[in-house]
């Protein structure tokens, strides 16, 4: 039964995001902050790698679990990019300028289907087990108008299947029921806690 996680991140929203989701199980979180564990470079050629890495990395370091995640959003006319480069797809990490970059290379490709979807895979690495997976994915479309103000990057493009509004008009709760990452997330609850620890 995990006892402590370190939370391979330096991102704050990722952070209390998990420590929520995670605040009614006796698991005492650290933040990779906490610790003054270094940031590790996503060198992996895929969610799943670079979410590995970060676990295995960080919880060698420390000697603790570690839960790291990697996720983005891979476009079907555009060959699945950014995908893994999501957050490294546009300069200075300006979302406003990423998106304005993927729309302009939409309207450049000759397709009208613009569909597309999230992936977020969760890493667990517990010291001395093989590391464990959890993958979460959301479908939807990219629209050429982007509208909203809730959630960060690419939220103001993305509708997601059954739905006629963007990730940034869902308030933060209906995000999560429905994306990538609270799909992972729960996934990764049900398997490692199954209602347990409480
Ligand atoms: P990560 O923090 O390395 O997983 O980077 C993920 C990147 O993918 C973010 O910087 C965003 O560009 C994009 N991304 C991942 N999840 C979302 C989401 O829920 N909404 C919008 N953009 C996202």
């Amino acid at each position: 039964m995990l006892k402590e996680l370190v939370i391979a991140s330096h991102n704050s929203g990722k952070i209390s995001e998990i420590k929520n989701i995670l605040a009614p199980y006796k698991v005492k979180i650290y933040s990779a902050d906490d610790l003054n564990l270094p940031d590790v470079e996503e060198t992996g050629q895929s969610f799943a790698e670079n979410a590995a890495l970060k676990a295995e990395v960080l919880s060698s370091i420390s000697g603790k679990p570690c839960l790291a995640d990697d996720s983005g959003l891979c476009v079907d006319a555009l060959n699945g990019r950014p995908g893994i480069y999501s957050a490294r797809y546009a300069p200075h990490r300006d979302f406003n300028l990423a998106i304005t970059k993927l729309l302009q290379e939409l309207k450049a490709s000759s397709s009208t289907d613009w569909s597309a979807h999230f992936s977020c895979v969760i890493a667990l690495k517990i010291p001395d087990n093989p590391t464990r997976f959890y993958e979460g994915r959301v479908n939807g479309i990219i629209t050429p108008n982007p509208h909203g103000n809730n959630g960060f990057g690419y939220d103001p493009v993305f509708i997601p299947d059954g739905f006629n509004k963007t990730f940034a008009e869902l308030t933060t709760e209906e995000k999560s029921a429905i994306s990538h990452r609270g799909k992972a997330l729960k996934l990764f609850l049900d398997n490692e806690f199954n209602g347990k620890n409480l």
